[in-house]
C-alpha cells in the first residue's frame, strides 16, 4: 500500500493581511486526493496499516448521508483493492456523497438513528462472523487518526507563530498538536469547531494528546450549527474564493478561514506573525449546497 502524500503550502496575498502585517500560508490537504480529501487521507493512514497488518481486507465504518469519511473510506477502499461497507445515519436518502460511496464499490447500510448510536453493536451484529471486517469508527476517530495527522507538522518548512484547523471530532486538531509537541514548536495553535457547543471538544482533543498541550478552542464560529450557514457566511465563502482561487466549503473550512479574518480584523496577531490555516478538503460537500449560494 503506498501511502505517500504530496501536500504543497501556498502562501495567500490579500490586502487584510498586508494591512495587518501577517503572513497567511495555506497548507492544501485538499489537494492531496480528490476523494479522499485533506485530513481523511492522514486519518486512514494507519487505520489502512492496521488493517493490512491484521490481515483485515473489509473495512467498515460509519456516518451520515454527507460524510466526508464515508466517501474517503469508500475511495481508499477501492484504491486499494479493499472491500468496503458503511453503515449511514437515518432513512435512506440519496445525494452525490452517497453515489459516489456506492460507485467505488461500497455496500451501504441504512440504520435509523437509534441502533446507529451504538456502533460496536451494530458492527458484531452484521459482521462477527466475517474476519475479514475491520472497524473504523464514525469519522475514524482513533489514536492511529491522530497520529496521521501529526505528520503534518513535519512537512512544515519553518516555524509558524499560528496554526488554524477546523474540528468536527478532534482528531485532527489533536494530531497536529502532538506534532507541534513533538517538533518542540511553541506555535500556538486555533481549533475552530464546525458544531455548536463545541466546548466538550476539549475533552476529545485533550484525550489524544500524548501530553497535556496548550490550544485556543474557538467555539462561537458554529454559524448555528453544524452544517449550517448564514448569509454572512456564504458571502464570505464567495469572496473568499473569488480573490484567491481556492475553493472551501461551509461545513468546515469556510467557518475556520471566516474566524481567521474575524481575528486579523480585530488586530489579534502581532506585526510580522506568519500564520498557516489547514485545509482540511471537503469539497465534494459543496455540490450539495448551490441552492444556498
Ligand atoms: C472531517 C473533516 C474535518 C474534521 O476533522 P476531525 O478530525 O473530525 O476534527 C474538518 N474539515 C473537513 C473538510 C472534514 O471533512
Amino acid at each position: 500500500m503506498d501511502l505517500e502524500i504530496f501536500s504543497p503550502l501556498e502562501q495567500i496575498n490579500l490586502p487584510l493581511f498586508t494591512a495587518h502585517g501577517v503572513q497567511v500560508y495555506i497548507k492544501r490537504d485538499d489537494l492531496i486526493h480528490p476523494l479522499i480529501s485533506g485530513n481523511k487521507w492522514r486519518k486512514l493512514k494507519y487505520l489502512l496499516k492496521k488493517a493490512e497488518a491484521e490481515g483485515k481486507r473489509h473495512l467498515v465504518t460509519f456516518g451520515g448521508a454527507y460524510s466526508n469519511h464515508l466517501l474517503a473510506t469508500a475511495a481508499a477502499a477501492a484504491k486499494f483493492g479493499l472491500k468496503a461497507t458503511g453503515f449511514v445515519r437515518g432513512e435512506e436518502v440519496q445525494n452525490n456523497t452517497l453515489f459516489l460511496c456506492r460507485l467505488h464499490g461500497m455496500q451501504l447500510i441504512f440504520t435509523n438513528r437509534e441502533s446507529y448510536r451504538d456502533k460496536a453493536t451494530l458492527f458484531d451484529l452484521h459482521f462477527a462472523e466475517d474476519s475479514d471486517a475491520f472497524f473504523i469508527d464514525e469519522g475514524g476517530a482513533s489514536p492511529e487518526a491522530a497520529l496521521g495527522c501529526t505528520e503534518l507538522v513535519d512537512e512544515l518548512p519553518f516555524a509558524f507563530d499560528h496554526i488554524f484547523c477546523a474540528c468536527g471530532t478532534g482528531t485532527t486538531a489533536a494530531g497536529i498538536i502532538n506534532g507541534l509537541h513533538k517538533n518542540q514548536l511553541n506555535t500556538e495553535f486555533h481549533a475552530i469547531p464546525a458544531l455548536k457547543n463545541g466546548a466538550f471538544l476539549r475533552d476529545e482533543i485533550d484525550q489524544y494528546l500524548v501530553q497535556p498541550h496548550p490550544y485556543q478552542l474557538h467555539t462561537q464560529y458554529h454559524f448555528g450549527g453544524y452544517a449550517k450557514t448564514t448569509p454572512e457566511l456564504i458571502d464570505f465563502i464567495k469572496m473568499f474564493t473569488a480573490s484567491t482561487g481556492v475553493l472551501i466549503e461551509p461545513v468546515y473550512t469556510g467557518k475556520m478561514l471566516y474566524a481567521l479574518f474575524d481575528m486579523i480584523k480585530r488586530g489579534e496577531f502581532a506585526t510580522g506573525s506568519r500564520i498557516l490555516v489547514v485545509h482540511t478538503g471537503g469539497i465534494m460537500g459543496l455540490f450539495g449546497m448551490a441552492d444556498k449560494f
